[in-house]
């Protein structure tokens, strides 16, 4: 019994040993656990740390390479500022200068000459021309937006081969399209287009300013669209200060008006299709191209010594009555040597 009862108490020494052994092993690898989870924690938290500590960093890093703009500078290249900065540094600033294919724009180039490619007759054009105006939006400015004060017209004594804009003396007048100075003339020169500037633009087109007061470039000079190139005034042929506006491909008009919106500021369309007809001084924006077709057709005649609206009407196979429906005159009018009548 006793052997059994020692037996008893030593197997209760041994297994409380054993216990004591397996919770030593368990404390052991619990220890080992908790101090691997204080490492995992302490790597993630000098992780988390550093990249903070980066991110911060690299943010005003950041902030350092893009300080604000302080002032702008003038170069001699207009295309091109020096912006100056707050940390006392200065970068350039390209403004885009526009580029032309030299030999389409330079061709027929006259500095002296007001009307180009006067070789170029009429019957030499195609029957229809496509211009590209404007490749975008930002590619058009209106030289001026106020009121038409004087359209594209035939007129009593002398053809009106451009739209007249109202405006005050001194208003900034800006170049439609991109392109080059061809001539500046003063007002002595141009026989009634008072000081004039005229720029050639891609494809063939040229748009005439005139009547200005001041000029703001020179020929030769490349243009960006909406640059104010003049100032507007009363010089020439003129009463009361206005932009005389002509638009021309190689050399003959057309009605601005066809291309231009001038009350609202605006290009019509960013492609243009000019027919051959739109060149007559009858043709002109609102017509329909029959109508500008018929129009194109007309004969003018002017009045010498002895003319009478009869005489008139018989040699033209028409009518006085018709002749004085397109002249918008009456059968009394007195017919003043030189005046121009449509007759037919
Ligand atoms: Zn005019």
């Amino acid at each position: 019994m006793s052997r059994i009862r020692t037996k008893g108490i030593h197997s209760f020494f041994i297994n409380t040993k054993i216990n004591e052994k397996r919770l030593e092993l368990k404390n052991t690898y619990l220890c080992g656990v908790l101090t691997q989870i204080h490492l995992i924690l302490k790597r993630s938290f000098l992780f988390i740390f550093s990249f903070l500590a980066c991110y911060v960093l690299f943010a005003q890093g950041v902030e350092r390479e893009i300080p604000s703009a302080i002032d702008t500078l003038a170069t001699e290249d207009k295309f091109t500022r020096i912006i100056l900065l707050e940390d006392f540094t200065w970068k350039y600033l390209d403004l885009g200068k526009p580029v032309f294919d030299k030999t389409e724009m330079y061709t027929g180039w006259d500095t002296s000459s007001i009307h180009a490619f006067k070789e170029l007759k009429l019957e030499e054009f195609p029957e229809e021309i496509t211009l590209v105006l404007a490749d975008s939006l930002k590619g058009f400015c209106c030289p001026i937006t106020e009121e038409v004060r004087s359209r594209y017209a035939f007129r009593r004594t002398r053809d009106h081969r451009g739209t007249d804009i109202t405006l005050d003396k001194g208003d900034s007048i800006r170049v439609a399209l991109n392109g080059v100075v061809r001539v500046m003339e003063l007002s002595r020169y141009t026989g009634g287009y008072g000081n004039l500037l005229i720029v050639r633009h891609p494809g063939g087109l040229e748009t005439y300013y005139g009547h200005l007061s001041k000029f703001l470039v020179k020929p030769g000079e490349i243009v960006k669209a909406g640059e104010v190139i003049g100032l507007g005034g009363n010089t020439g042929r003129s009463t009361g200060a206005h932009l005389h506006f002509e638009t021309r491909y190689k050399g003959k008009a057309f009605d601005p008006e066809r291309i231009i919106d001038f009350e609202k500021g605006i290009l019509r369309d960013s492609v243009f299709v000019l027919r051959k007809h739109y060149f007559s001084i009858y043709s002109h924006y609102g017509q329909t191209d029959e109508e500008s077709l018929a129009a194109s057709q007309r004969i003018i005649h002017t009045i010498r010594s002895g003319d009478t609206l009869g005489a008139l009407a018989i040699k033209y196979g028409t009518t006085v009555r018709q002749i004085c429906a397109w002249n918008n005159i009456s059968s009394k009018t007195v017919l003043r040597i030189g005046r121009r009548l449509i007759v037919r």
